[in-house]
């Protein structure tokens, strides 16, 4: 049998962090498996689901790298097929048209209320023949579901998970105004889409029960189910807007990588031993629905950020250079050039060691594009005594006079220099950082000077000198 997951969010506007894992594990487990991973867009809702909306979805999922099989299915464009099925069942005795009024079924709502009972659906139009049919009422159409025996899920995560068919009542399939529900769209397209395993939050349990009800009904296969614990905030409320945030597109903009996310989500709800860090490889490799812990695991952003700053230190010079100019812009209020990102790739080996976000990075390497003459921070001009300027004139001499321009040389020659002043390293390199960045505060100053290159260090040393003298 050859695996086929599905991923079917309905489009919120976002895709929850609940969501991405869901997606994750689907997709995971398609890969694991060699199989197919499926999009279905469960846009029934057609007031939420804008284009937007649904874009925004896919645009996280791209961004996660969880890419789908085959076109995503929009389950609106299915509803003749949806409804083609409610008759099929209709016609072979296994639902039934009920004519129960708004007010009848009020009556009936409130009844079971006042008696202390579950509201159900009492089946009044379960054996009614059709000649009754009141005039003027259009019918919906009900399951005949099984009203005796028991109903079970054998879920990969929750265990045999029972429930008696006496407290299912007979849902509706389609309404009176031919639309299908919900439970029968998601059926029907679990099908036709050859689903064999529904991967999803455990909020949807008691669907499954409903939803085997109907495969059973059709004599189709009822696929395998896992349903996953919902993700808690750190105080084991379930995650919400209150904890901070809850879309996925929101931790792109904070600045995490792809990888630190997927890998945080993974160990979110699934376990292999006690690795922490595991690769996409990796994951591809061990995933299995039986890791899958059955209580609800809790958000916690320390972690997933201590994740990002193992994949910041691994991440590709080139591709972290083009991340981070896209946070850069929003600081510096423009776009970034070609020679700026190239500038920004020679930064990012002594930038990305330390760095716990891309926002971070971005922040630590504004000043290599601050305009020309610098403007200086009070510490530095604090630093400009007459002294230290007459020191830097000295500097600038012997560095003009380097043949080879790289960090491990340029301090070797800073030290040297301090040493025949007698001075401490740092009396030398902190005026240093201040005559070429214009603050106190930077990446490591010989990599700075660099990647600034000879000539617009110079010419920034020069500058300083220029300003204080
Ligand atoms: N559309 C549902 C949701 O977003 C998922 C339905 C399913 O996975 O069966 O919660």
């Amino acid at each position: 049998m050859t695996v086929v997951t599905r991923f079917a969010p309905s489009p919120t506007g976002f895709l929850h962090l609940g969501g991405a894992r869901t997606a994750l594990f689907n997709w995971l487990y398609a890969r694991h498996t060699g199989g197919k991973y499926l999009l279905r867009v469960e846009d029934t809702d057609r007031k939420r689901s804008t284009d937007d909306a649904i874009e925004a979805i896919f645009d996280s999922l791209r961004w996660l790298g969880l890419d789908w099989d085959d076109e995503p299915l929009f389950q609106h464009s299915h509803a003749d097929r949806h409804a083609e099925v409610a008759r099929e069942l209709l016609a072979s005795g296994r639902a039934y048209h009920c004519y129960c009024s708004p007010e009848e079924l009020r009556a009936m709502r409130e009844a079971a209320r006042s008696e202390g009972r579950p509201v159900r659906y009492d089946g009044t139009w379960r054996d009614r023949d059709a000649s009754e049919a009141p005039d003027g009422i259009a019918p919906v159409i009900r399951l005949k579901a099984p009203q005796e025996g028991e109903t079970t899920i054998p879920d990969h995560v929750q265990g045999d998970v029972t429930i008696a068919n006496a407290q299912l009542d007979d849902m509706i399939l389609l309404r009176s105004d031919g639309s299908p529900t919900y439970m029968l769209a998601v059926v029907v397209d679990d099908h036709d889409m050859g689903v064999t395993h529904v991967i999803r939050g455990d909020d949807h349990l008691t669907n499954a029960a409903r939803q085997a009800q109907l495969f059973q009904a059709m004599d189709w296969t009822v696929p395998e189910f896992a349903h996953i614990p919902l993700i808690h905030g750190p105080d084991g409320a379930k995650l919400s807007k209150r904890h901070g945030a809850v879309g996925a597109e929101a931790y792109r903009d904070m600045g995490f990588l792809p990888e630190a996310m997927q890998n945080y989500l993974l160990r979110l709800g699934w376990g292999h031993g006690d690795d922490e860090i595991i690769s996409q490889e990796q994951a591809i490799a061990w995933f299995d629905l039986d890791g899958i812990g059955k209580s609800p695991a809790r958000f916690d952003l320390d972690k997933l950020t201590s994740l990002n700053l193992h994949y910041l230190k691994q991440a590709d010079d080139a591709r972290l250079a083009s991340l981070v100019a896209e946070h850069l812009k929003g600081i510096l209020e423009r776009d970034l050039e070609a020679p700026d990102i190239a500038l920004l790739e020679l930064a990012m080996p002594s930038m990305k060691e330390r760095a716990k976000t891309l926002i971070e990075l971005a922040e630590n390497a504004a000043f290599y594009f601050r305009p020309r003459p610098l403007s200086f921070d009070p510490k530095a001009t604090k630093l400009m005594s007459p002294e230290t300027v007459a020191l830097l004139g000295e500097l600038e001499t012997g560095l003009a006079d380097l043949t080879l321009w790289d960090a491990p040389g340029l301090e070797a020659f800073v030290r040297q220099f301090a040493e025949s002043h007698e001075l401490g390293l740092g009396k030398v390199a902190q005026p240093l950082r201040a005559a070429v960045t214009g603050g106190t505060v930077s990446p490591p100053i010989f990599d700075v000077l660099a990647v600034f290159g000879r000539d617009e260090s110079l010419e920034r040393i020069r500058e300083t000198i220029a300003a204080f003298s």
